[in-house]
């Protein structure tokens, strides 16, 4: 087998049939630039000492690896190692591509960069890291979308951020994703359009991937520290699949460890239940072209869009980036998903064993833990991904529990 972790960064953009740059002619030269810039600043060794200097002194690296030692007894089989990525600065692993992103647009002389989000996390970090960079911010969220998640917008508009709600189509992701490419294409010279997963089109899947890689290079350190052997099993949930990218990465050529991706399996997957209502795309997705990029998508019998559903805001998208598609063809990672109430479950026991607040998404990765542990011998090793914490998950969850805030 190929060299698996230098291919899911090769410049061509393309994994297998996945990925490429599907984008209307007027974006072609704003992507080429970047690509050049990435590229050249991969390579620039002031660029890594800058960047490595953010990761430790602002946002808080090395994060914790945390041997789960009350979790790993009450399921009685594999050690759970949990990478805390939770303890970033901004609560989330999104700040690692925020801040290689921020810098790169810095050096191409960009004065201004611009952001779509959904639930608002991801604006949240772009906003962050443009405070901190002195660059201005735009966030554009769908008009429901802004609605839903004022306590975001109210935090984005402290550190500076113009916040835009965008009215038109349904008012959600998809709009402000729309809105924002419009305005990348009337500002092409000053702007950056700092894009918050591993999609869209190249180099975003690389350059995103590269950014988060430094989870996994991290892992492997502290797990040879702490244990002595390279980890068993990885698993991470899977939005856009940049935590999951950032956790396998640095991996993937080791063909001894298994990897889990696991999706949003929403109230359910199956198409004739009355209840089915996910994310899960490798369950019941296909291949497809959209937002720049070939990957599997959740789509309908014409092609369109399916809206998708997740209890975590950051899991409920309708693609996946193309290096997770690829990766998932060659039998390299494996899929699975969890329902909302297998993730509610995984949340509290985290909480109630180890004393810690997964984000929703997380426990997703948590619950496929639960599942797996058992079936494993004592000596094996388990590492997830806790890709964020949970305190921003507050209004979802105490309806869930029916406490009543105000
Ligand atoms: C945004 C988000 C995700 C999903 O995004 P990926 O690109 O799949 O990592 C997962 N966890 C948390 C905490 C998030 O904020």
């Amino acid at each position: 087998m190929k060299n698996l972790k230098k291919y899911i960064l090769n410049k061509s953009g393309h994994f297998g049939k996945y990925g490429g740059r599907y984008v209307p002619e007027m974006l072609i030269p704003i992507m080429e630039e970047l690509e050049e810039a990435f590229y050249e600043s991969k390579k620039d060794p002031l660029f890594k000492k800058e960047l490595a200097n953010l990761y430790k002194n602002y946002s808080g690296r090395p994060t914790p690896l945390y041997f789960c030692e009350n979790l790993t007894k009450k399921l009685g089989g594999a050690k759970i190692f949990m990478k805390n990525e939770g303890l970033n600065h901004t609560g989330a692993h999104k700040i690692n591509h925020c801040l290689g992103q921020g810098l790169l647009a810095k050096r191409m002389g960009k004065k201004r960069i611009i952001a779509e989000t959904g639930a608002g996390q991801h604006g949240l970090a772009t906003a962050t890291i443009c405070a901190k960079l002195g660059i201005l911010c735009t966030v554009y969220m769908g008009a429901k979308d802004y609605k839903r998640q004022l306590p975001n917008v109210f935090w984005m508009e402290r550190l500076g951020a113009e916040v835009i709600a965008v009215e038109t189509g349904g008012q959600i992701l998809r709009d402000a994703i729309n809105t924002a490419l419009k305005d990348l294409i009337s500002n092409p010279e000053g702007t950056h359009y700092l894009l918050g997963t591993v999609c869209g089109p190249h180099p975003y899947p690389v350059m995103n991937a590269y950014f988060q890689s430094i989870v996994g290079k991290e892992v492997r350190k502290q797990i040879i520290k702490q244990t002595g052997k390279l980890p068993d099993y990885l698993v991470a949930c899977m939005g856009g699949g940049s935590n999951a990218m950032g956790l396998f990465h640095d991996f993937l050529d080791d063909k001894n460890i298994k990897m889990i991706g696991v999706e949003a399996g929403g109230k359910g997957i199956h198409e004739n239940d009355k209840k089915c209502d996910h994310a899960a795309r490798f369950q019941t997705g296909k291949t497809g072209v959209a937002e720049g990029f070939k990957s599997y998508f959740l789509q309908d019998k014409d092609g369109q869009l399916k809206s998708t559903y997740s209890i975590s805001a950051g899991l409920d998208y309708s693609g996946i980036g193309p290096q997770i598609a690829y990766l998932k063809e060659i039998n390299r990672i494996e899929t699975s998903y969890a329902l909302d109430e297998e993730v509610l479950e995984a949340y509290k026991l985290l909480a109630k064993e180890e004393g810690i607040f997964a984000a929703l998404e997380s426990s997703h990765a948590i619950a496929e833990v639960i599942k797996l542990a058992p079936t494993l011998q004592k000596d094996k090793v388990i590492v997830f991904n806790c890709s964020g914490r949970g305190d921003k998950d507050l209004f979802i969850l105490s309806e869930k529990f029916n406490f009543n805030l105000s």
